[in-house]
């Protein structure tokens, strides 16, 4: 199983949730796609009002017959795309494509850490997961509580 976190908060977010569905089928096969759930903008302190802008999150879950680091590459690709380029940390995006889950790999490299280390931080990502996955949710859950003890 692989799962990507899909989030969007700058233009027509459904059409770019469903464009960036369409390039992902292009190099994998997709299996399932969560609830799309909405939320506020994560943010820094001081950061300029117009970045408040409302997320969607979806939660696919794929297969791939390559690495991961092939799949981030193939997904950067699409964030391209779809018309993602060089961003202040945090400032509003057409699309945000992030591996969370890679077949059970732990994966501690500069460019990709797998699982992707916010994910029980983070509401819309864990629930999405919960329900596509809840056997990945609960082997996340138990690392969460192994790592805080
Ligand atoms: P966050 O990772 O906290 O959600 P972000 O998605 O806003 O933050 P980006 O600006 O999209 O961060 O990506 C910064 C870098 O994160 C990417 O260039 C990529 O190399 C790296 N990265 C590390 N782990 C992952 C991962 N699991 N999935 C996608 N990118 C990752
Ligand atoms: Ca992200
Ligand atoms: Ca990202």
């Amino acid at each position: 199983m692989i799962l990507i976190g899909v989030g969007t908060n700058l233009g027509y977010r459904e059409k770019n949730l469903l464009d960036a569905i369409r390039l992902i089928m292009e190099f994998s096969t997709i299996h399932h796609c969560s609830k799309v759930v909405e939320t506020d903008a994560l943010l820094p302190e001081n950061a300029p009002q117009d970045w408040d802008m409302p997320y969607l999150n979806q939660v696919i879950s794929i297969s791939y017959n390559n690495t991961a680091l092939t799949l981030l590459s193939d997904l950067q690709s699409v964030e391209k795309k779809l018309g993602r380029g060089p961003h202040a940390r945090w400032s509003p995006r057409v699309i945000d494509l992030d591996i969370l889950w890679f077949m059970g790999q732990v994966i501690d490299y500069p460019q990709l850490k797998v699982p992707h280390p916010q994910i029980m931080k983070r509401p819309f990502v864990y629930e999405p997961i919960k329900e596509l996955a809840p056997e990945i949710y609960l082997q996340l859950a138990l690392q969460e509580e192994a790592s805080l003890t």
